[in-house]
């Protein structure tokens, strides 16, 4: 029996994803910027958090780890970084195995935005938690690593399958529509995505999870290598 994934919308634009086993009931959340929204989701469904994973230190992605562990008891699951010690109660990295109940995955180191930056993979239904790695049409901002290190880390995801879900942790994809469509201006899939975009975003409806697939069609940081793109890209000073 698959995962059932959920988004709860906190913040000003962040998302928390809610992860729950359907064989076991086991639940995890990923990147709690904030306790209470995710505590009402929990409440509506009937969950129980077990698993609590942070795919990087900052406030955003963290502030409500520590409320929903002492609530429910669950263990924090998260990079080796100084800046976690005190709040991670295991310290996951890359090709490590992930389980929540009889669902499983696991964990892609990717550097970029910041240096232990981490990913979560599962495979049934086939979904990567990915913080601010990977937005939809665009890219988190680097601010420890280099472009190379983020190239890497695309790479790898690359490589998942391409019906892959891109649960990202921001709601950016209507503000990087402008970018990708001025580097990528005669590309049909991303004027589809654009306008499906706005629909939802006009209805306050998430655009989120996109697809791999969706992303490697429309995203112009998957598609650099299209050489049109990358010349544009290179004109332009703040890229990343
Ligand atoms: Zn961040
Ligand atoms: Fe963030």
């Amino acid at each position: 029996m698959p995962l059932i994934i959920d988004t709860v919308p906190l913040l000003s634009d962040n998302y928390a994803w809610i992860l729950h086993d359907t064989a076991t009931g086991n639940t995890a959340v990923v990147d709690p910027g904030e306790a209470d929204s995710v505590h009402a989701f929990l409440n509506t469904q009937g969950y129980r958090l077990n698993d609590i994973f942070l795919t990087h230190h900052h406030a955003d992605h963290i502030n409500g780890a520590s409320a929903l562990r002492q609530h429910y008891g669950a263990r924090i699951l998260g990079p080796r970084d100084q800046r976690l010690q005190s709040l991670v109660d295991e310290n996951l990295q890359e090709g490590d195995l992930l389980s929540l109940g009889e669902s499983h995955g696991h964990v892609l180191a990717t550097p970029g935005h910041t240096l232990s930056h981490l990913c979560y993979y599962f495979s049934n239904p086939s979904a990567l938690f990915c913080g601010d790695t990977l937005f939809s049409l665009g890219c988190g901002r680097l601010f420890e690593g280099t472009a190379e290190q983020l190239f890497e880390s695309f790479l790898k995801i690359i490589a998942l399958p391409p019906q892959t879900w891109i649960c990202c942790g921001h709601e950016y994809t209507l503000a990087n529509a402008d970018f990708a469509f001025h580097v990528d201006p005669t590309n049909h899939a991303l004027k589809e995505r654009i306008t499906q975009v706005r629909s939802l975003r006009s209805k306050g409806q998430p655009t989120l999870p996109s697809t791999l697939e969706q992303e490697l069609a429309t995203n112009p940081f998957l598609r650099a290598p299209n050489a049109q793109i990358l010349k544009h890209l290179r004109q332009e000073k703040d890229t990343f």
